[in-house]
Parts: C-alpha cells; sequence; structure tokens
C-alpha cells in the first residue's frame, strides 16, 4: 500500500509507470501474507517489483511502448517474471521504456520520457533517467518499487543505473531466459534487475535466473548464491583497466572518478592491471549494424495482423504499410531502416559480415585479458552523467546519441556479465557509476567488487 500511494503521488511527474496493477498487486501481497503466515515464505516474498514493458506479463498491459502494439495483453507470463512471481515478489506495474528498447533517455516511448528523480544543484531542468530502462531505475531512484527488472542489449541497464545512482547488472548472455521478453537484437538482448543496492541485485538477479528450454540460447548452469558473495575480500583478484576506454574528450570528472574507483579496489587489496581491448573503437559502429539488422528481423512481426494495431488500407499490403507507418516511432523507423540496409543483397557481406567478423575480435580482446588472468574489468559506465529532456544537439544528430553506450556495448557484444555500480556526484550533484565486466558466467566477482565500490 505504500509503495501504491507513493506511484499515486509520484508518477504523475515522473511517469516511469505506464501501468499500475494494484488490484493485482493486492491480490499477490495477501497470497504472500497467508505463506508468512503459515510459515512457508518465500525467498522475495511480499517484496513490490515493477516491471519494464518488454517482459510478457499474463492478462497485463505488454507494448514495449509502443503504439504498434497498442491493447496487447499476452496469454502468457515470461519466463524472468514468473521465476519472480514463483519466488513470492508482487507485480506493481509495467514500467516506461524506449519504444522496442531503441534508445539512450527514455525520450522515444509511446508513452512520453521518463523524467530523473535526480536534478542538478544549480538548475531546476528536467533530466533523462537513461535508457531503454529509464522507467525501471526513475521506479528504483525514487522509491516507486523495490526492485525492477530491465533489460540490456547495448547498455540499457548499466546506463540508467549510472544516471539514477541505483544498481543494474546484466548477467552473462544465456543467465536468464529471453523467453517472453519483447525481442530487440536477439544475440544482444539480456535481461537483468535494477535496484538500490548490490545486495538486492544479489538476491533479485538469483531469482530472475534460470535455464528454460523454451530459450534454446538459455545455459544450463548452476545460479550460485549470489549474495555469499558480498563481503568477500577482493584481495589477490586482478583487476584490468583498459587504455582504450580513455576516450577523447571524456569529461575530467568522470576520468577522476575512474581513478578513485582504481584506488579504493587497490586499497581494498586488488592489483590493479593495465590491459589493451584493441577492437573497442569499433565497437558503436559494429553495434549499430548488428543491433538494427536483428531487429529489422525481429520487428517484421508487427504486420497489423497477429496482434495491437491494425490501420485498414485497400489490400492487405496497404493495411501493413498504414499500420507500419503510423504504429511505430521515428527512431523505431530508423533501426528498421539501417538493419534492412545492411542485410540487403550487395550490401550484406560489405556491412552484416563484416561487423560479425569485428564482433568475434571483440570478444577475442575479452578473452585474452581473462586469459591473462584478469578476473575483472573497471571502466566508467558512460561518457557523461545525465542530460537534459529534449536536448536538441543529440535529437538532431542521432551519432550522438548512440555515443552514450560507448563504454557499454562491448559487452553485449562478448556476451559478458557487466553491472553498473553508483559511485559518487558530479560537481553538479549528479549521480555517476561505474562499470565492471567479468568472464562469463562469473557475476559473482562483479558483486564481490561492486560491494566493495558501493
Ligand atoms: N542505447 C542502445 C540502443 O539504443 C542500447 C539499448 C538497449 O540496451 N536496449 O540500441
Amino acid at each position: 500500500e505504500a509503495y501504491l500511494s507513493e506511484i499515486e503521488k509520484a508518477n504523475g511527474k515522473i511517469n516511469a509507470y505506464v501501468a499500475v496493477t494494484a488490484d493485482k498487486a493486492r491480490e499477490m501481497a495477501r497470497a504472500s501474507d497467508e505463506r508468512i503466515a503459515q510459515g512457508e515464505a518465500r525467498p522475495l516474498e511480499g517484496v513490490p517489483v515493477g516491471v519494464k514493458d518488454l517482459f510478457a506479463t499474463e492478462g497485463v498491459h505488454t507494448q514495449a511502448c509502443s503504439h504498434i502494439l497498442d491493447g496487447f495483453k499476452p496469454p502468457y507470463e515470461s519466463t524472468v517474471t514468473a521465476n519472480l512471481w514463483n519466488d513470492g515478489a508482487v507485480m506493481l506495474g509495467k514500467l516506461n521504456m524506449d519504444e522496442f528498447a531503441m534508445g539512450s533517455s527514455n525520450e522515444t516511448s509511446y508513452y512520453g520520457p521518463v523524467i530523473n528523480p535526480w536534478r542538478a544543484d544549480d538548475s531546476d531542468r528536467d533530466l533523462v533517467p537513461g535508457g531503454s530502462s529509464g522507467g525501471s531505475a526513475a521506479a528504483v531512484a525514487a522509491q516507486l518499487c523495490a526492485g525492477a527488472t530491465a533489460t540490456d542489449t547495448g547498455g540499457s541497464i548499466r546506463q540508467p543505473a549510472a544516471f539514477t545512482a541505483t544498481v543494474g547488472i546484466k548477467p552473462t548472455y544465456g543467465r536468464c531466459s529471453r523467453w517472453g521478453i519483447v525481442a530487440f537484437a536477439s544475440s544482444l538482448d539480456q535481461a537483468g534487475p535494477i535496484t538500490r543496492d548490490v545486495r538486492d541485485a544479489a538476491i533479485m538477479l538469483k531469482s530472475m535466473a534460470s535455464v528454460d528450454l523454451k530459450d534454446t540460447t538459455s545455459v544450463d548452469v548452476p545460479v550460485p548464491d549470489y549474495e555469499a558473495a558480498l563481503g568477500q575480500s577482493v584481495k589477490g583478484l586482478k583487476i584490468g583497466i583498459p587504455k582504450e576506454y580513455r576516450v577523447d574528450g571524456m569529461p575530467a570528472e568522470i576520468e577522476a572518478l575512474w581513478q578513485k574507483g582504481i584506488d579504493w579496489l587497490r586499497d581494498a587489496g586488488a592489483e590493479i592491471v593495465d590491459i589493451s581491448l584493441p577492437h573497442t573503437k569499433y565497437a558503436l559502429a559494429t553495434y549499430y549494424i548488428v543491433a538494427p539488422a536483428e531487429a529489422s528481423s525481429n520487428l517484421a512481426r508487427y504486420d497489423g495482423v497477429r496482434y495491437g494495431l491494425r490501420v485498414p488500407g485497400k489490400d492487405i499490403i496497404e493495411m501493413y504499410e498504414n499500420t507500419r507507418a503510423a504504429g511505430f516511432g521515428r527512431e523505431v523507423k530508423r533501426r528498421i531502416l539501417i538493419g534492412t540496409y545492411v542485410l540487403s543483397a550487395g550490401y550484406y557481406d560489405a556491412y552484416y559480415v563484416k561487423a560479425q567478423k569485428v564482433r568475434t575480435l571483440i570478444k577475442r580482446d575479452f578473452d585474452l585479458a581473462f586469459e591473462a588472468g584478469v578476473d575483472a574489468i573497471l571502466t566508467p559506465a558512460t561518457p557523461s552523467a545525465a542530460f537534459g529532456i529534449a536536448d536538441e544537439t543529440l535529437h538532431n544528430d542521432p551519432v550522438k546519441m548512440y555515443l552514450n553506450d560507448i563504454f557499454t556495448v562491448t559487452v553485449n557484444m562478448a556476451g559478458l556479465p557487466g553491472m553498473s555500480v553508483p559511485a559518487g556526484l558530479d560537481s553538479k550533484g549528479l549521480p555517476l557509476g561505474l562499470q565492471l565486466i567479468g568472464r562469463p558466467f562469473d557475476e559473482e566477482t562483479l558483486f564481490r567488487v561492486a560491494h566493495v565500490i558501493e
């Protein structure tokens, strides 16, 4: 009830929830109370959780914050959310996001932008919460839920977490089932939690993760007790610092924060080593070929026949065209155009195949660092703090907007676990995050190191 009344009060301004499931929340909470009374409490009993609108929730609004999915209520539940409910968590509602998870500012949502609960000390200007999981991050930061589900294809968990002083972890590709999550770029998409602290993230990820026969890319490895990793010493751990992440134009404050993180870990007994990830400079270009290519294929299913919106036309082809013209926003259309272009005969080898090859090289950079004994890699999470809503330079130049993902996309390309931990405030009082990158399926080391940083 406390969370529901807080949502009632604050959501008008923050716009984090696009649907509040109050009746369902009360019903689930009552079932929790009963289990507790019977001494049968489950690990997340009664914990109120918000769900990114990308997760299919049975009989509940699921639109990936797109107009084209108007009115869609899936007849099934995603595996990740089913895992949470099986563990006793309570659903508060569906959270705002960039349309189909395409964006870095949560401004491409059909439901309007999310407002970051944080403000700069010297300005009243509304700031973005980051994206695409902007609703998840803002809801957690404003205490409109205890934790939220999110997804990350190129940074959409880690960047909003960094902009809102929350913790976000994108686990290893294959750790969480993608079944029932609206697909953006299937070889990159992963679910993970956004929470207020590292312990909550450890608890929530444990519940979300599972092998699942319904997702052939989910991996059958035991899910460890991540919470047990907290408080373990980082003494002797080798932390890699990649020189290629010292990008031109990075604000001095971010560079300084990175140095602080290095010092904290060294003081805690970790060994700091310089490493090189030489293909980092191709990561953004490669990502913005691979992700749109997969998106253009995944989004072909929204044709006015199967789901949501239908805008009539004189024949079926015109109906498709009218539906897709009206149903998709500008950024989604841009991605579909880029994707179909790089996959088209004549350009396929030059762009798509080449990007796949570079993707392998990016992954190999990480493999070599880990083979040389590095346990985790420390970088800034983002090249800036949260920026203003409707920033004209970013909106007139999509490539500038894509630069937000410069530190995060490599992790998805290599399928590795990555985490953003709040590490301090800049001189205007805005949160900044540090990113930890780990070996495949070694989220435990990230939790262990993150707990020292937070
Ligand atoms: N900002 C990136 C994009 O727009 C990443 C999005 C994501 O991780 N879902 O593609």
